[in-house]
């Protein structure tokens, strides 16, 4: 039997005319630095994404032209989150954290044909334009000198004002009747290994994606919250926040390019932000900041933190020393990107909360989760067995843009890369990503948990661990440690005997390294291929420890 139902579209037309109409009195807020904030009601937002809208079909926007951004987290880039993809057209968002030719090589795959450029990125933008010549538009936001003009002017391709295309343009749009399931919005992997890949969401998952978000077990946003996405826009767009707080009424407070500690918590103290979105090494920043120079983040509800496993100590921290709670999710671009969040189950107190809020948290209704074993066989989900988490849902690409990569999927579902166990509450708890996998003596040994221990040492501020050849064990633990400033310089021993309380033995680390700093991706997670190449070459200053005294 058929539904009665409507076949209606579910779009980001619809989003935009619901946040910009019956919320139009909400607003977003983008931070000015030293100079003072700029607010723009959502009434405003939705006229001047009619007006870019408007001007873009000027510049031959007509179809599903992809359309650049190269921007912060601003006003306008959330006029250009709901004008493209509302047009028809594919809201392609670049990481400006990448290299140029980086960049270049996503802008030529996807063949973006426009590109807005906050004003100021042009020094790093001129760099991208000569490698990205699908490029025939490029429109600058933000006020720029003749000068800094002067370096993006080339052949084939015009250099526009965002402000004046949007004051010469006509201010209501006739948006278009959609196709649900056609591109919304690209964003590209961030490609810790081989190039990066394309992910093409449709209108229908972002709304799916979007609806999910709102839920009050999901992130739990809602029109009393104003919220202030770190996370950037570039990156899986800001995790879905621009479009829920348009469905759900809620403000924006966008850092802009300061998205450094001070700025943050001045930003949480001005606008009364309530919640907050942004990887570990943010809050981490922030925390160290908090606990130098103080500051009131008493209007946060929340902080959400996914990216890279937060460790606990950064959660407990919040709670004792600012009565805050933080909330860990787990997701990935491919998955739009939420896909689990940690809370603990109705009913559980106190200590025992611990460890569901450590988790990568459960599964959103609508990402369905199992694991798969090295040799493609379906493992149980009892907490215990450790393989490959896959997924598969609406929000969850089966394919990847032009690129078949069929070692990404198994049977129709996605092959996330990430290794952990899944229990019977669907609760995904990760030990690894499947390269960065330690196997000593045959045993698995969990980098992230170790990672998560000794962070916890109040004399560390980072460490990552990785896997390095062992004669006797095939492979074993290095941890490279980063000394926390100003507490007494810690030694490879006593980080042992700390640990060694808390593991078991056999998983201790011998191998240790004292570093400046992890490195980092485009998006802030550990860059562990770094660190094993400067192992492999020799570079990394590493102290042996001999075998623990029984
Ligand atoms: P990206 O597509 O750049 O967002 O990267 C997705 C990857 O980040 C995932 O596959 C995980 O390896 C990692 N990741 C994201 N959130 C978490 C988390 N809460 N804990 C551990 N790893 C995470």
């Amino acid at each position: 039997m058929d539904s009665t139902m409507m076949d209606y579209p579910l779009t980001i037309t619809t989003i935009l005319r619901y946040g910009t109409t019956i919320f139009g009195d909400k607003e977003v807020v983008t931070c000015g630095g030293d100079e003072s904030s700029r607010r723009r009601g959502y009434a405003a937002v939705g006229e001047r994404a009619a007006r870019l809208a408007n001007a873009l079909r000027e510049l031959g926007v007509d179809g599903d032209q992809r359309v650049g951004t190269f921007m912060w987290n601003n006003a306008e880039h959330l006029e250009a989150y709901l004008a493209i993809p509302s047009m028809g057209a594919v809201l392609h968002t670049l990481n400006l954290r990448l290299a140029a030719d980086q960049v270049g090589y996503i802008a030529t795959h996807a063949a973006d044909y426009a590109v807005i450029v906050d004003a100021s990125l042009i020094p790093l933008f001129a760099k991208v334009l000569p490698l990205a010549q699908t490029i025939k538009h490029v429109i600058v936001s933000g006020a720029a000198d003749a000068a800094a003009l002067g370096t993006l002017e080339g052949p084939g391709h015009e250099v526009h004002s965002y402000e004046s295309l949007l004051a010469a343009a006509a201010g209501s749009f006739d948006w278009p009747e959609l196709d649900e399931r056609s591109a919304a919005a690209m964003c590209y992997t961030s490609g810790t290994t081989g190039l990066p890949k394309g992910v093409a969401y449709s209108h229908r998952s972002s709304y799916l994606h979007s609806m999910a978000a709102c839920t009050v077990n999901g992130l739990g946003v809602g029109e009393h919250d104003r919220i202030m996405p770190i996370v950037p826009q570039f990156h899986a767009n800001a995790w879905g926040l621009p479009y829920a707080a348009m469905m759900s009424g809620a403000d924006l407070v966008m850092p802009d390019r300061f998205m450094i500690p001070s700025v943050i918590v001045n930003l949480i103290e001005t606008e009364k932000v309530t919640v907050g979105a942004g990887v570990p090494t943010i809050w981490q920043g922030v925390l160290a900041f908090l606990r130098a120079s103080g500051g009131d983040i008493s209007s946060l509800r929340t902080l959400i933190c996914g990216g890279s496993a937060l460790p606990e100590s950064v959660m407990r921290a919040y709670r004792d020393e600012f009565g805050l709670t933080m909330t860990h999710a787990w997701g990935m671009t491919e998955l739009s990107p939420l896909g689990s969040i940690a809370r603990e189950p109705a009913g559980v107190t106190g200590e025992a909360v611990w460890p569901y809020r450590a988790s990568q948290g459960r599964l959103f209704c609508g990402v369905e989760g199992r694991l798969s074993s090295d040799d493609g066989q379906i493992l149980p989900s009892d907490g215990k067995a450790v393989g490959e988490l896959e997924c598969r849902g609406p929000w969850i690409t089966g394919s990847y843009y032009q690129d078949s990569a069929p070692e990404k999927f198994h049977d129709g579902w996605l092959r996330t890369g990430d290794v952990g166990t899944l229990d019977a509450e669907g609760f995904v708890r990760l030990t690894d990503r499947a390269k960065d996998v330690i196997k000593s003596g045959g045993e698995w040994i969990s980098s992230m948990e170790l990672e998560n221990l000794i962070m916890a040492h109040p004399a560390v501020a980072e460490a990552a661990v990785i896997g390095v050849p062992d004669e006797k064990w095939g492979e074993r633990p290095l941890a490279a440690v980063v000394r926390a400033p100003g507490a007494d310089p810690v030694t490879p021993d006593e980080l042992r005997a700390y640990l060694s309380e808390r593991i078991p033995r056999w998983q201790l680390p011998e191998r240790w390294a004292f570093i400046d700093e992890v490195p980092k991706t485009s998006v802030g997670k550990f860059q562990k291929t770094t660190l094993r190449d400067r192992y492999a070459s020799g570079s990394l200053e590493v102290t042996t420890l001999g075998a623990l005294p029984h």
